[in-house]
């Protein structure tokens, strides 16, 4: 009889693991148990003034393959578009300034644009420079992203630049967050180098020099890669509306408990958020706990749309990021229409706007009204708009973005080690690992999906 393995959770990183089993063992039996009526988790495009407007994720980085080989692989290289433009400003003092030239990750290689961009003071400017002189005092393993820029550059650097950039990504707080898993580029040439500026310059260095843009769409929005994904596996046991209850150890196999029936495999893929996962697993008493203690931020991201003539403000950049300082419920403000070519047109000019962040959960306590008024009140002073919204939606992201805490690659490598041992045959992937971008989950599914096969080749 064939072996079976099942997926838990049809985001991108079930669909790839789906995926990768199909291509690599046809023989082998898989079922996809998908909680919700649509497959996709946190990719979501819809119709906003007649436009594919993501509601989550609207690109993926290159510097990595996984998403990039994926879309060609689909056959979506045509799809496939850059940013319009990459110029960005923060808010500073309630005014906008550009970000200078030079920034990797926020943290400035270049000390003219700094000063220039009247972000930190001259003073700031100058403790920043200061990295290239100071000894190497590189504490070991377990920094936060805010404490290798506040002991490198200085606490201007890290919280009017890093902060309000990695932790837009993060949806988190960077003196909080794994440097080495949040931001490995700043972590690697600080670890590497005794400066980080010379560290990075070094890495530009030795970087690629294709022209390939750093971040990549999809005109159709990035439900297009999902829906393709999903087409591609056609004929595939893909179950939706049934969320799994638990995965239990049932002698030498694996139970997949749902409300109506139960399935049994020999090895499992868990593809749900960590928090989710924890409840699958309660089984595993330790990885259960270990899963749990994984803090999660939510976000709220609220699409507004006006009359091109109302703003202002030229938008001639990709959006605007706010620093914690500020005291705004808006944490970034993403100038779609002229960021995105398929979100650009001549009558309106579409702002995808943030709020909520790990820490400051003020915007999530109010209502969808409460909210867009709030937020709109913000943004039309900041870009000088005047004239009423043409239309808004409020996308709510619950728990959305794992928190990697310092030590975060011990934890999960602790998580493994108890299932190994108490559940053998069950895998997890997903954003609450090894990366949360969409790249890594591409490649965490199918690093699963591989290993849960192997698993079987040994049964
Ligand atoms: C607002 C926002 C913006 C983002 N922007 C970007 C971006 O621009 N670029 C980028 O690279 N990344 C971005 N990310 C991150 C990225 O989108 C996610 O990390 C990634 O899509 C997560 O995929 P996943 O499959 O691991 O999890 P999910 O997408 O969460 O999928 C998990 C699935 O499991 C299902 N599920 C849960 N419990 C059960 C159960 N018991 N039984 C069965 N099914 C279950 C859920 O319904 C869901 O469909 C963003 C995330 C958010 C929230």
């Amino acid at each position: 009889m064939n072996k079976r393995v099942v997926v838990i959770g049809g985001g991108i990183t079930g669909l790839t693991a789906l995926r990768q089993i199909r291509q690599r063992s046809p023989g082998t039996e898989a079922i996809l148990l998908e909680a919700a009526p649509r497959l996709g988790g946190k990719i979501l495009t819809s119709d906003f003034l007649g436009r594919p407007i993501d509601e989550g994720a609207d690109a993926f980085i290159t510097r990595v393959p996984w998403a990039i080989d994926l879309c060609k692989e689909l056959g979506l290289n045509a799809a496939m578009t850059s940013p319009a433009t990459s110029s960005a400003f923060v808010l500073i003092n309630s005014e906008l300034r550009k970000l200078p030239a030079g920034l990797v990750l926020g943290v400035p290689t270049k000390f003219f644009p700094l000063v220039k961009s009247r972000i930190v003071s001259p003073l700031a400017a100058l403790r920043a420079g200061f990295d290239r002189f100071l000894p190497d005092d590189w504490p070991g393993d377990d920094e936060s992203v805010g404490g290798l820029i506040r002991r490198r550059m200085g606490d201007q650097i890290a919280e009017r630049l890093v902060d309000p950039l990695i932790g837009s990504i993060n949806a988190g707080d960077t003196d909080h967050l794994d440097a080495a898993l949040t931001a490995p580029q700043l972590e690697t040439a600080a670890r590497r180098n005794r400066s980080l500026i010379l560290g990075l310059r070094e890495q530009s260095k030795l970087g690629s020099r294709t022209a390939t843009p750093v971040f990549m769409g999809l005109e159709n929005g990035m439900s297009h890669l999902t829906e393709t994904l999903v087409s591609s596996l056609a004929g595939s046991d893909i179950r939706t509306g049934i969320p799994a209850k638990s995965v239990e150890v049932d002698g030498d196999k694996l139970k997949v408990v749902t409300d109506g029936v139960s399935f049994d495999s020999e090895a499992v893929v868990v593809a749900t958020p960590a928090h989710q996962t924890a409840r699958l697993l309660v089984s595993c008493q330790s990885a259960a706990e270990r899963l749990s203690s994984i803090e999660h931020a939510s976000v709220a991201l609220v699409t507004l749309g006006f009359r091109r003539q109302d703003v202002g403000n030229p938008l001639e950049g990709s959006g605007l990021l706010v620093p914690r300082s500020e005291g705004l419920l808006t944490t970034a403000v993403s100038w779609g229409s002229s960021k995105w070519p398929h979100w650009a047109g001549d009558e309106h000019v579409i702002l995808r706007v943030s709020a909520g962040r790990a820490g400051d959960t003020r915007a999530l306590a109010l209502d969808d009204n409460d909210l867009v008024e709030a937020l709109l009140t913000e943004v039309a002073h900041i870009l000088k708009i005047e004239g009423n919204l043409v239309e808004w939606r409020v996308s709510r992201w619950i728990d959305a973005f794992p928190q990697y805490a310092p030590g975060h690659d011990r934890l999960v490598a602790a998580i493994e080690r108890d299932l190994r041992s108490a559940m053998p045959g069950v895998f997890l992937a997903g954003a609450g690992y090894k990366g949360l971008g969409i790249p890594a989950c591409i490649h965490q599914g199918q690093q699963a999906a591989n290993a849960a096969l192997d698993f079987l080749g040994t049964r």
